[in-house]
């Protein structure tokens, strides 16, 4: 994460000024230091931002058309939200950039950098995924981290909308995304199954 040192300043005024230009003197000084850090900010972040995209490959033209189909089967079944987010602020890149390197990923899938909004689409994305919708499931989980979101809130999302988008145990059950994200649901997001009345304890049921 990025942090932001806060400097310590002294203004220096003359005895004989009045009270109201000395105050008037002490607002500009201090608007002046704080556009300044402000700026400062701004270009830190931008610059932070540029060494990732840098240090990264985009996806080939035929990664990028599977990235754009599942956003459109998100788009289909109603999930505005996230296709906006997908559509108009995220950068998807092929590889690893360097910060990436450090951070631990919790599937094989993809990646998401937040609040720089960079997803990270890896192998299994294309092949370990078995359809559309599939591939609009993991994106649908980058979409819940670019809002910033956690992953049990993450994971507890996707696992509660499965029907809508059109992945459920009867669709997709044997597939092997189904099992090892349920898998890893039900450990990201134990309260969700928590009903022993309901099939598979699963509170979704
Ligand atoms: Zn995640």
């Amino acid at each position: 994460m990025l942090q932001f040192v806060v400097e310590c300043y002294t203004l220096f005024v003359s005895k004989g000024r009045e009270l109201t230009l000395l105050t008037y003197d002490v607002l500009i000084a201090i608007l002046q230091q704080t556009a300044t850090h402000a700026a400062s900010a701004v270009l830190a972040i931008i610059a932070f931002y540029l060494s990732l995209v840098s240090t990264s490959l985009p996806p080939t033209a035929y990664e990028r058309l599977q990235i754009d189909n599942a956003i459109q089967l998100l788009a289909d079944r109603g999930f505005s939200e996230e296709v906006f987010l997908l559509k108009g602020t995220t950068t998807f890149r092929a590889t690893d950039h360097w910060l990436n390197s450090f951070v631990d990923k919790e599937n094989a899938y993809a990646s998401t950098n937040f609040p720089f909004q960079i997803v990270t689409v890896y192998p299994d994305f294309y092949s370990k995924a078995e359809d559309n919708t599939e591939r609009a499931m993991v994106l649908m989980h980058e979409a819940r981290h670019l809002m910033g979101e956690n992953e049990n809130e993450a994971y507890a999302y996707v696992w509660r909308h499965r029907k809508q988008l059109g992945w459920s145990m009867k669709t997709h059950g044997s597939t092997d995304s189904y099992v090892t994200i349920e898998q890893q649901t039900r450990e990201m997001a134990p309260e969700l199954f928590n009903c022993p009345e309901k099939p598979w304890e699963d509170c979704t049921e």
